[in-house]
């Protein structure tokens, strides 16, 4: 028996219940549990699978989520709701005895600062308990770390300079859309930009650096750096590395209107007072943005995340880049979600499954690339998210 309980009902949890609705062989029992019922029946309904649990559940409410898991008793919580609530449902994990596994790290919801920090703390308390937390469990942060691990097991012995390249060539004929929850993607994108060298983290502007990367069955396309959360964690891990910086492309449109929302505030996250009402202009944005979720019907195009690279083996530099290219009308086809849902969705999926098969089980809080990315890696082939290999080629970085 093993139950799993996925909160959060947005893109990134109708993936997960559909996928692991595929696999009743390792997930016996499922319950999608969010802020809105109704949107975890929706998704009950889309997968057809009546014995799908649902419940309502306010994630940042510790005692409801403590009274939730006592009376579901899942063994494993798959949090795909909001950054804000990752401490609030790890607090829970403790209080009820569950283990835990998140997409994305920890913000504050008045601070658009994310690191690990808050939930590195947990782990003395999480290995105390005997149970697992496994952070950061998506494509970026997720698969890239299995992927820099998998690197690191066989094909270097000291990993120098990692490039985590992430491209969407999709789309999605509307003017301006996010392919994620708004407001944490425009926290993210207008944020100083951070890489690592040499030891010490080098800070720039917004969207100061970009240059275009060729991406395979895609072609150049600009690509920025940006700062994010997996450098933090793999650059503890793979103590080697002397650079590490993470890009992604965006197309002039994209960025012409998020100037316009920066430079007429609508990207603040100031609480302003309007008409005797407090609200946050981003939040209010968000409200009138396309909704993520209704997207993927018309996106044309594909997605390619990859890791570019350089170290030695056996005293020789090589290089390596490996990556994955996922087209958004074949992830909506499958779930009814784009690919950027779809590619989050798939490993935190996979990283239940390698829980519970007993393949990535270890009391404490561990980010993914501390596992064996051996299984990982055969999943991800296996469950709709292969990968591809290139020896030895010109990294452009
Ligand atoms: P959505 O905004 O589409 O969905 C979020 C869901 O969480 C909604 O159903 C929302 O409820 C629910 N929720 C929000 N607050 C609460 C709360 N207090 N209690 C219970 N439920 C709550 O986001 P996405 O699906 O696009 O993203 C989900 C997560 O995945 C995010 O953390 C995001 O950062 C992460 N992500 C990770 C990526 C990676 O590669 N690692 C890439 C993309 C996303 P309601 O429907 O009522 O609003």
């Amino acid at each position: 028996m093993s139950k799993v309980l996925i909160i959060g009902a947005g893109g990134v949890g109708t993936v997960v219940a559909h996928k692991v609705a595929q696999h009743p062989d390792v997930f016996t029992e499922v319950m999608i549990a969010s802020r809105t019922q109704s949107k975890c029946d929706a998704i009950v309904e889309a997968i057809g699978n009546p014995n799908i649990k649902t419940a309502k559940v306010d994630a940042d409410n510790v005692d409801e989520l403590v009274s939730l898991f006592s009376s579901f008793k899942p063994e494993i919580v798959i949090n795909v709701a909001l950054p804000y609530q990752d401490l609030t449902i790890m607090e829970a994990c403790l209080k009820a005895g569950v283990n835990y596994l998140d997409t994305a790290n920890y913000e504050p919801k008045d601070e658009a600062h994310f690191e690990y920090s808050w939930q590195w703390a947990y782990k003395k308390r999480f290995e105390e308990a005997g149970l697992t937390a496994i952070l950061g469990c998506g494509f970026d942060p997720g698969v890239s770390g299995v992927y820099t691990a998998y690197a690191a097991k066989h094909h270097f012995d000291e990993i120098h300079y990692l490039d985590i390249v992430d491209c969407n060539a999709g789309n999605h004929h509307k003017a301006f859309a996010t392919n994620f929850n708004p407001e944490i993607n425009i926290r993210e994108i207008t944020q100083n930009g951070r890489y690592w060298e040499d030891g010490k983290w080098v800070t720039t502007s917004p969207l100061e650096f970009h240059k275009d990367l060729t991406y395979p069955n895609i072609g150049a396309r600009d690509s920025y750096l940006l700062y994010h959360e997996e450098l933090e964690s793999l650059v503890k891990n793979f103590p080697t590395i002397k650079r590490a910086r993470f890009w992604m492309t965006f197309g002039q449109e994209y960025l012409t209107h998020l100037r316009v929302i920066q430079n007429i505030g609508m990207a603040s996250i100031e609480p302003i007072n309007y008409n005797g009402m407090e609200i946050v202009p981003l939040q209010f944005l968000k409200a009138v943005l396309p909704n993520p979720q209704d997207l993927g019907e018309n996106y044309e195009g594909e997605t390619s995340i990859g890791c570019r690279i350089r170290g030695i083996k056996d005293g020789k530099e090589c290089t390596y880049y490996v990556y994955n290219n996922c087209s958004h009308q074949e992830a909506y086809k499958e779930t009814g979600m784009q690919g950027v849902s779809y590619t989050t969705g798939v490993p935190a999926m996979i990283g239940a499954m390698m829980f519970l098969k007993g393949l990535w089980k270890r009391p404490g809080v561990w980010n993914v690339e501390e596992f064996d990315p051996d299984p990982f890696m055969e999943a991800l082939n296996m469950y709709g998210l292969p990968w591809h290999e290139v020896f030895n080629g010109d990294l452009e970085l």
